[in-house]
């Protein structure tokens, strides 16, 4: 399975000392191969696993703690995660009535999957759905329907005489209307391939009802033809997102990694079964947890970083009551900042700062200019901020391109901030500053 492979993969990095091209090459190697034998597009395993060897070889080992397979782990995690969307997505039901609109090949799970929201929605939501049978090729579909609806205490809308799909969904809204139902689940028929007829049939049901959410079922189990399926599907009804059923059974992965990433649209609900309380909401990172099947060394992961994040914290603090602050410290601010995110919005967070940078356009590219001059430094100058002369400094000028005035501008900056810092930190100032800042 995709979780022994990967398990294999990681087991790589066993004994090894640090992450290091050769230890990351391999095991990154054998997640490609996993992937792809879990039926991810070899396209997309490709750009996983390169996102993956970046941010393995960018992570630098930092964490004494962590072993490197473990460090592996959570980043495969994060970036799984990632890959089927990052949040959880809800539906819309909202509407007077609410209509839900399920699409799907035969065989899908599309009846199953109405009967499991019917139940989700009455139970969770407090809502008081009617189910609809649109499916009117054969008896059996709307039998199944029926048992369904009473198995779960919802009501249900058939028309067994009626053949036209599109006026049986009609006729259901206008009934759920004098019934108050606020929502309405529309089953319909799918055929065992893509074809015209079904394709023509569920554009018009979704054109003739306008539902507030049209859901995608596919077969987790069918790995890229789900893909397939779900781009097709896509062009024709534009659908709000996806549902993956039979996730209980031996399903590869594949669908659920690469769905997102191809058709764009997020997936929605997970079904693990034919019992009708076995629907879940979507959520991508316990999916990507259940993928890898290691939550616990995600977590441990976790706090090591930041038990990383104090001890960096604390080094920082000792060099800079020591003026020791350096270029290369400035540039790790930098990085740091970068990756929290959003720039003026953590700023703003800094007592009495966000009135002073309210007018100000702050962005990433804002330290794009200082990260060019300090990347144009030896790795002395940056140790030895003091021994920058106006030869050093000329020769820095015409590395990154900046013109004399402006490498002067910042390395006064510099030492000003460093000054600053370190008159602060001997006045405690720096350390109740912190204290606020948390
Ligand atoms: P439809 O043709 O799209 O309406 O599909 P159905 O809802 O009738 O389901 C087809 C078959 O798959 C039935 O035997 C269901 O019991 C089964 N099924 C549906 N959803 C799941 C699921 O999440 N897990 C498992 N194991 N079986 C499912
Ligand atoms: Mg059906």
């Amino acid at each position: 399975s995709l979780q022994d492979k990967m398990e294999s993969a990681f087991k790589n990095l066993k004994g090894e000392g640090k992450l290091t091209e050769i230890n990351v090459a391999q095991s990154i190697k054998e997640i490609r191969r996993a992937l792809v034998a879990a039926d991810v597009n070899y396209k997309i395993a490709k750009e996983f696993t390169d996102k993956i060897k970046d941010e393995a070889l960018g992570s630098k080992n930092i964490l004494k703690s962590v072993k490197p397979g473990e460090l592996m782990v959570k980043i495969v995690m994060d970036e799984m995660t990632t890959l089927m969307g990052g949040q959880a997505t809800g539906i819309n039901v909202k509407g007077n009535p609410g209509v839900v609109l399920v699409a799907g090949l035969q065989g899908s799970g599309k009846t199953t999957f109405s009967g499991k929201l019917a139940l989700f929605l009455k139970e969770k939501k407090s809502m008081k759905p009617l189910l609809v049978a649109c499916d009117v090729y054969r008896p059996a579909a709307i039998d199944q329907l029926t048992v369904l609806a009473e198995q779960i205490g919802a009501a249900v809308y058939k028309e067994p005489e009626n053949k036209n799909p599109v006026s049986i969904a009609q006729n259901a809204i206008a009934y759920a209307k004098g019934h108050s139902h606020d929502v309405v689940i529309v089953d319909t028929a799918g055929r065992l391939a893509i074809d015209e007829v079904m394709m023509t049939e569920i554009r018009n049901i979704k054109s003739g009802i306008n539902p507030t959410e049209t859901l995608f079922v596919v077969d987790s189990m069918t790995g890229q033809d789900a893909v397939n399926t779900a781009l097709a599907f896509n062009d024709v009804i534009d659908y709000d997102g996806v549902v993956l059923t039979k996730l209980d059974g031996d399903t590869r992965g594949g669908a659920a990694l690469s769905v997102k990433y191809t058709v764009g649209k997020p997936i929605k609900f997970a079904s693990t079964g034919e019992k009708l309380n076995t629907l879940d909401v979507f959520h991508p990172e316990r999916m990507a947890q259940r993928i890898l099947g290691m939550g616990d060394i995600v977590s441990f992961v976790e706090k090591a970083q930041d038990q990383f994040d104090e001890e960096e914290a604390k080094r920082l603090e000792k060099k800079i009551k020591r003026n020791k602050f350096d270029y290369n410290d400035f540039l790790q601010q930098v990085n740091q900042i970068k990756k929290m995110g959003d720039l003026k919005s953590l700023m703003g967070m800094i007592p009495g700062m966000g009135k002073a940078i309210k007018d100000i356009d702050i962005n990433d590219g804002a330290f794009s200019k200082v990260e060019s001059i300090i990347y144009s430094m030896t790795e002395d100058e940056r140790l030895k901020p003091e021994i920058l002369n106006m030869s050093r400094k000329r020769r820095i000028a015409m590395g990154c391109g900046h013109n004399i005035h402006e490498i002067n501008m910042f390395v006064k900056q510099f030492e000003q901030m460093r000054k600053m810092m370190t008159q602060m930190s001997k006045g405690k100032g720096m350390e109740r500053m912190m204290q606020q800042m948390q």
